[in-house]
């Protein structure tokens, strides 16, 4: 492996950004942890690697591309989200990293059956995927996630059936309509609270507890304050992203 450099500028630029934002999430919730999920989509390896060696082990990316060549890259022990659109086809080349540890937009059976299926077949020895259910709570039309209950309780019943041992079912996970985050003044926002029904209709069904994946840099202290479990923020650690064809990852 070989080394991934980074400037003395950028580094105390990101530690104080990722510090800043975690005081923030401590003083808006004394009462639980809330994971901060630094999302570094687009952003290079040795912006990871800064974090990386400030403490940081989780991080989400949103292209399988992207991730393969980022989790080849960067240390082993980083515990890597997948948080972009999920394709069935893309399911096994997910699987086949060892150190993702949870996919957080299972929006149907079968790419849960397909995820599970891959993990048995090519990582059968590593760690159980986490997953979360993304449900689309603003029914806006090109959100992904599911929004039907039949379609929701047949996809939790699939995780806690007994031929599932390879993913495990963490929680739930949303994205905020962007309209709703920014309001001024926005008080509850109605996804958050609609994500949040969802997970108390569940766990009493079910019998079971669930973890909430939600908010944003726009959102996360509304979120927290919602009862988000983990808030997944970019913009406000990394900076403002390069288009998708200027990115780099070295
Ligand atoms: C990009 C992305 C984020 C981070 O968004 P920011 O506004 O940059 O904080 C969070 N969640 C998902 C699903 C994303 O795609």
């Amino acid at each position: 492996m070989s080394e991934i450099i980074y400037t003395k500028g950028r580094e105390s630029q990101l530690v104080n950004q990722y510090n800043e934002i975690k005081a923030m999430i401590d003083n808006e919730c004394s009462v639980r942890d809330v994971l901060l999920l630094a999302v570094s989509k687009l952003k290079p390896a040795s912006d990871i690697k800064i974090l990386y060696d400030h403490g940081v082990r989780q991080f989400g990316e949103n292209y399988v591309q992207e991730l393969l060549e980022k989790s080849e890259l960067l240390p082993k022990d980083i515990k890597w989200h997948f948080i972009g659109g999920l394709q069935t086809n893309k399911c096994k080349d997910l699987a086949k990293i060892p150190n993702i540890y949870c996919v957080e937009t299972i929006d149907s059976l079968k790419k849960a059956q397909k995820l599970n299926e891959a993990r048995a077949k090519f990582q059968p020895d590593a760690p159980v995927i986490l997953c979360n259910i993304q449900i689309n709570t603003s029914h806006e039309g090109q959100k992904s996630g599911l929004l039907n209950e039949d379609e929701i309780f047949e996809v939790v019943k699939y995780f806690l059936s007994d031929e599932v041992k390879h993913i495990k079912l963490n929680g739930l996970m949303t994205i905020g309509s962007w309209n709703t985050s920014h309001e001024e003044n926005a008080g509850e926002n109605k996804d958050f609270a609609t994500l949040a029904n969802w997970k108390q209709k569940i766990e009493s069904k079910f019998a079971i507890n669930l973890k909430l994946s939600m908010g944003m840099s726009a959102d996360y202290k509304q979120a927290i304050k919602q009862g988000s479990s983990e808030v997944r923020i970019g913009t406000d650690i990394f900076g403002t992203r390069p288009p998708k064809n200027e990115a780099r990852i070295i």
